[in-house]
């Protein structure tokens, strides 16, 4: 049995992508709704004729409803304690969750079928992202069905939203525990230790998606001197560190960023000379810096294009910074260059980094196409949840 919901219903015609599962209803598609549907609300989506096609939270705005069950079904304690279920079978086959490893993404969005919702995993915390408004309103059920779920040892949930909701809807979600209060954050990925800021850190204190990627980058670290620009809170540094680096220098236009690092280094390789960091807009230390002082660089700046309007911009800014690094890095340098902008699909990338390369004139050679890992799963009728793109390149 199922609970009374308001009703939208879609123009003839614009069920199709929902038919094939795609998540989201568009405001265009929509010829009638209810009069009384506000934002945040749960509704269930008819096509034109009047046959069920989902429930959803709706939202004003360009994505007016995200799917939540292709099913007839109540979206409460159970359906969440399901989903979250399923989300974390999936982590336990990517085996995330070990002694040398405590740090991962539960749920991913649309990619766990739970579009909206955000929750990483630091240890015994879970930090709680809400990308719409019906996330944001069932946030409590949500932090419960977290402590339900079986085989997840949760004592803290901290809700983390107050710059993922839609301004617009002036929702003031306010940071906070919903369930337990502090406790550790430091976390452990791959056996390397760090501090997790969710109080204050961006996204949910962590960039958990690099980490095969800072893996991959330990790998080529041996012997080389390591620039790590848009470090944020150092992951690729203390990795580069692991790896046998003799030399390694962070970079990060925010001050808290840089502090962040130098206390993640300090807490995995105490009195380490080899590495420093520098509070500085990557685009200027990459203007100053000598020719030839770096073997290895990572970029990885923030998104660029954060919507489709912005994505001229977003090319450019790419091809610049990579242009930058090709022409410095010395010969033989590993280049990891990433773009986490979702609005910037591969060929869009790989191109502005092949532009770069000629603009350099340097020869180089892809070693690595690299994604997001595992734990942030594409759902296969969603491959707009594909967002992260890398390069590994070498530069002769
Ligand atoms: N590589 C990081 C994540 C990078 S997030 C990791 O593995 O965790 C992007 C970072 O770029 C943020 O920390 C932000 O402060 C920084 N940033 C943004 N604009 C910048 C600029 N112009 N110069 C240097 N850093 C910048």
């Amino acid at each position: 049995m199922m609970s009374e919901m308001k009703q939208i219903t879609l123009k003839r015609g614009k069920d199709e992508s929902l038919r094939r599962f795609h998540p989201w209803v568009f405001s265009g598609a929509i010829a009638s709704k209810d009069d009384a549907i506000e934002e945040g609300d749960l509704v269930t989506v008819a096509a034109a004729d009047g046959t069920f096609i989902g429930v959803g939270h709706y939202q004003i705005g360009s994505i007016a409803v995200r799917i939540l069950s292709f099913e007839k079904r109540d979206i409460y304690l159970d359906f969440y304690r399901q989903r979250l279920t399923a989300a974390l079978s999936v982590r336990q086959a990517l085996r995330l969750s070990r002694d040398d490893n405590n740090a991962f993404r539960l749920v991913h969005g649309e990619g766990d079928f739970l579009p909206g919702l955000v929750v990483d995993i630091y240890g015994d915390t879970a930090v709680l992202q809400a990308h719409s408004p019906g996330m944001h309103f069932q946030r409590d059920l949500i932090a419960q069905a977290l402590t339900q779920v079986e085989g997840l040892d949760i004592a803290n949930v901290y809700y983390k939203s107050e710059t993922t909701l839609p301004y617009k809807a002036a929702l003031d979600p306010v940071n906070q525990y919903l369930i337990g209060s502090y406790s550790t954050n430091i976390a452990m990925e791959n056996g390397l230790r760090f501090h997790v800021d969710w109080l204050k850190g961006q996204k949910t204190g962590f960039f958990v998606d690099q980490r095969e990627n800072r893996r991959l980058l330990e790998h080529y670290s041996a012997g080389r001197r390591v620039l790590n620009m848009f470090c944020y809170t150092g992951g690729f540094s203390f990795y580069a560190m692991r790896g046998g680096a003799t030399l390694v220098h962070s970079v990060d236009s925010s001050a808290k960023a840089i502090q962040l690092t130098n206390d993640n280094v300090e807490l995995n390789f105490p009195g380490d000379t080899r590495h420093e960091a520098f509070a500085q807009d990557a685009f200027k230390f990459l203007d100053a810096m000598r020719q030839d002082s770096y073997d290895l660089i990572i970029l990885d700046p923030p998104a660029f294009a954060k919507h489709k309007s912005a994505l001229q911009n977003a090319l450019r800014g790419y091809r610049t910074i990579n242009a930058k690094a090709f022409s410095k890095i010395a010969p033989g340098g590993i280049l990891f260059t990433f773009s986490c902008s979702q609005a910037v699909n591969k060929d869009q990338f790989r191109l502005a980094v092949f532009t770069a390369a000629a603009m350099a004139r340097r020869r180089v050679r892809i070693l690595h196409q690299l994604t997001q890992p595992a734990d942030h799963p594409i759902n296969i009728y969603h491959p707009e949840g594909e967002y992260l793109k890398g390069l590994v390149l070498y530069v002769e």
